[in-house]
């Protein structure tokens, strides 16, 4: 069997053990003579997959109390609608920090429920750093303020929290979500597709303070409503059964082989490191954020010379590392080296870089 490295930026790479471990209880999940994907979603043995993997979460990511973690569908760009129909209820206003696509997104589709505010922006340059901003920048009265915190297409991160005081901040940590420790108390609320960092695509996780739920307009539709799904312990409906019990499984891989989020940082900052170091040394590529911003995640470069691009995805490709190419709108090369990218993955790939310059010095 050939595995290649896959540095896709989502649907992404996911531990190996996890997938070995998934097929070994593919047929029959711990004696229940069924798959996950098979079994009533109100069985005993179900319900013990969703309450270790929220109880897991919860440890690992060191959730406060007054904090629910919802299991939803829709991607992260549902919550775009659903973030707005539930917290902007008081005034009416919330605002955005523009950062990227994905921020953006969450802006227009918040214009749409209420008044929404571009606070800062770095389109003027590709989104290739992360905006300046001053606390005097934001609508004192708010309902809340949104983050992108690692922008995936462009490959930029928030170092520093905007301090909005009592306005609640909200963050989509879709790209970055279980790569290092996290403040949750510092965010009214976090969210996350599961296909980047956690799991297969199709599960949504959001974190919201209690206090922030409750409350939604009139108008939200009921499988919009945070309070519903919160009442229902996440299962109001059918919830993304086997995502959920895959995303149990990689966060039991975080805990037990790992050893949770500090030395998975610490891996991620080594990772980071080498292909950074890289790029910084090179003269045939280089990387196009601005330093200070750059992401863990997500490490978009170029030759800057769009046929040698291409000739290097490709022959990147052949070697066995693969989904190379940048996002469209930024063009050259993204390597997305989420948790589960070992490390000899970016070693491997940093080598191959090696060798493609001086072949084509
Ligand atoms: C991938 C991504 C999204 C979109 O997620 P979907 O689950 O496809 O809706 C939103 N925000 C960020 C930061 C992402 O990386």
């Amino acid at each position: 069997m050939a595995r290649v490295y896959n540095f896709s930026a989502g649907p992404s790479i996911l531990p190996e053990s996890v997938l070995r471990r998934a097929a070994d209880e593919m047929l029959d999940y711990q004696g229940s003579g069924q798959s996950v994907m098979e079994m009533s979603h109100r069985s005993k043995t179900y319900d013990a997959i969703i309450k270790e993997c929220e109880a897991l979460l919860r440890e690992v990511m060191n959730i406060p109390d007054n904090y629910k973690v919802l299991f939803l569908q829709g991607g992260a760009s549902s919550q775009f609608a659903m973030i707005p129909l539930n917290l902007m209820n008081k005034n009416g206003k919330a605002d955005f920090l523009i950062t990227g696509q994905w921020a953006n997104k969450a802006y227009q589709e918040a214009s749409r429920y209420g008044e929404a505010h571009v606070v800062a922006s770095s389109k003027d340059k590709t989104y290739c750093y992360i905006p300046a901003w001053k606390a005097e920048d934001f609508t004192p009265d708010a309902d809340y303020v949104h983050i992108c915190m690692n922008n995936t297409i462009y490959g930029t991160r928030f170092t520093e929290l905007p301090q909005t005081g009592d306005i609640p901040l909200v963050a989509d940590i879709s790209s970055c979500i279980l790569s290092e420790p996290l403040d949750v108390s510092k965010f009214g609320l976090l969210y996350a597709g599961a296909q980047k960092n956690m799991g297969p695509a199709g599960l949504t996780v959001v974190i919201v303070r209690e206090d922030l739920i409750g409350n939604a307009q009139e108008i939200t539709p009921t499988m919009f409503n945070y309070q519903i799904h919160a009442d229902n312990g996440s299962m109001y409906n059918t919830p993304p059964c086997y995502s959920i019990y895959i995303c149990k499984l990689v966060l039991e891989w975080i805990k037990n082989e790992i050893g949770g989020l500090a030395n998975m940082q610490d891996i991620n900052e080594k990772k980071a490191a080498l292909l950074y170091d890289f790029l910084d040394a090179s003269k045939l590529f280089k990387g196009t954020v601005e330093k200070k911003d750059r992401s863990l995640m997500n490490i978009p470069f170029v030759t800057g010379n769009e046929e040698l691009d291409a000739k290097f995805v490709k022959e990147a490709a052949a070697a066995g590392f693969v989904n190379l190419k940048g996002h469209r709108s930024v063009g050259g090369m993204r390597a997305s080296i989420y948790n589960a990218m070992p490390i000899e993955g970016v070693e491997k790939l940093v080598e191959f870089m090696k060798a493609f310059e001086e072949a084509n010095a």
